[in-house]
């Protein structure tokens, strides 16, 4: 589907809409809005809406702050659960400059600059994501708690499951909006969910991660509920993630796929899990990007911890899922939904890529529980482990010059002095965990 201004213009008339939210990401991935009413859409269409940049955290200082708004008119979708009279539709755009250039830091121009790499060694890079979420419930003051409502129905014996209600009804609003659903169940956890959508090239597919976020929310929102996609709310209870499954084509044909070699992966496919393997530490930051992603990253709940690939075993960091011919493709485990996904699938493609272009081989696949073998077994086959927090991950980060590449001197600084922040406020907090363990002992 490709739409162009008219289209968008006429369809926001048959539609009968009355606002329009120009939607874009800051770089830590959360989503931010300017409504503008109809009459300004040719206005916003044509890339003439100008923001002050300075508000947005991560993006610019004071002295040069006017950015435009660029929007993308094939994101153009009303939201279903708002009135259909005087109705409200979106529009996701891309940041610009005031001399016309692409913003260094928009997160969705640094994706379309790795996928116009790809582009170069003749690849589209496709894209499905299994993102999952908790549903908690809220208090009195609705204030959210973390009380799932699956305990809560169990405990009262409500024929009702709220958030069996709640899922269908984001099913609902996505099919709407236009994704195709694959699937929705309930996750391992307690009122963890998750919702898989078919897969789509790179940016559309970040830009429906960006929506499903938004949607899955407000419809748990209007239920009562709160969804989080937080990556690990409760201590001994599976965490969220989010599973990236990618595959390149050329011309229409899945390049991963070759079913005269070893595994039925082609060469390129060996060499996309090579770059994948080696950039893991460096990546791990952008995928995994909050003090709490690591509390996922542990063992024991399916959460990946070495850096490995399998065909079978779930404990790795890659996994190649059965399907093959044009279903080819490599899952990688590590990414939570606490990430920028625009920045997330820049960093992965860009690591894939650096193997195909310098055909890095991958280390035999694993198909032992990892998870099981000792340190001793782990160091002889020469297994190592992701980043065990967020400062370990930002120093791999900071030694990855590929990785760096894909982000941009801009992005990098303003990221990383920000989760260095982010990182030092946690590490100087004192826990209840350390009461509990030292207040009385010592
Ligand atoms: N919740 C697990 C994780 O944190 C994944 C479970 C699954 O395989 O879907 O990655
Ligand atoms: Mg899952
Ligand atoms: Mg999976």
């Amino acid at each position: 589907m490709s739409l162009t201004k008219e289209d968008v213009l006429r369809i926001a008339k048959e539609k009968d809409v009355r606002f329009v939210r120009l939607q874009f990401t800051d770089i830590f991935g959360v989503l931010k809005n300017v409504a503008i009413t109809v009459e300004q859409l040719e206005k916003a269409l044509d890339g003439e809406l100008m923001f002050d940049g300075s508000s947005i955290e991560g993006f610019v200082r004071i002295e040069e702050s006017d950015m435009y708004l660029k929007p993308d008119p094939n994101t153009f979708v009303t939201f279903p659960w708002r009135p259909q009279e005087g109705s409200v539709a979106r529009l996701i755009c891309d940041v610009y400059t005031p001399d016309g250039e692409p913003f260094e830091g928009c997160p969705r121009c640094t994706l379309k600059r790795v996928l116009q790499e790809a582009s170069e060694l003749g690849y589209t890079v496709n894209v499905g994501p299994e993102a999952e979420f908790f549903l908690f419930l809220v208090d009195e003051n609705g204030k959210p708690t973390t009380i799932t409502h699956d305990k809560a129905s169990y405990f009262d014996l409500t024929p009702v499951d709220l958030g069996e209600n709640a899922r269908r009804d984001m099913v609902i609003a996505l099919q709407d909006m236009g994704f195709e659903v694959e699937a929705s169940h309930h996750e391992v956890g307690p009122g963890q969910h998750e919702i898989d959508f078919k897969y789509d090239d790179a940016l559309a597919t970040a830009d429906k991660i960006v929506t499903f976020k938004f949607v899955v929310r407000t419809i748990a929102q209007r239920h009562g509920l709160h969804a989080t996609f937080m990556p690990k709310p409760l201590y001994g209870i599976a965490g969220s993630g989010m599973h990236t499954h990618l595959s390149l084509f050329a011309n229409g044909t899945n390049v991963f796929y070759d079913p005269n070699s070893k595994y039925q992966l082609s060469e390129t496919a060996m060499y996309f899990i090579g770059g994948l393997l080696k950039h893991a530490r460096g990546y791990t930051a952008i995928t995994n990007p909050t003090v709490n992603s690591y509390k996922r990253l542990v063992s024991g709940f399916e959460a990946p911890v070495y850096i490995a690939w399998s065909e079978k075993n779930r404990s790795p960091l890659v996994r190649i899922p059965a399907r093959r011919g044009t279903g080819t493709r490599v899952e990688v485990r590590n990414p939570d939904p606490s990430c920028n996904p625009y920045l997330a699938l820049a960093v992965l493609i860009k690591a894939g890529l650096d193997g195909v272009k310098n055909r890095i081989v991958p280390p035999p696949p694993i198909d032992k529980n990892i998870y099981a073998l000792t340190p001793e077994e782990r160091k002889e086959m020469q297994i190592a482990s992701l980043p065990v927090d967020l400062n370990e991950a930002l120093e791999e980060l900071s030694r990855n010059p590929v990785i760096r590449a894909a982000l941009g001197d801009h992005i990098y600084n303003r990221f990383t002095e920000a989760k260095r922040i982010e990182w030092d406020n946690y590490r100087m907090q004192v826990h209840q965990w350390e009461l509990d363990q030292y207040l009385t002992k010592f």
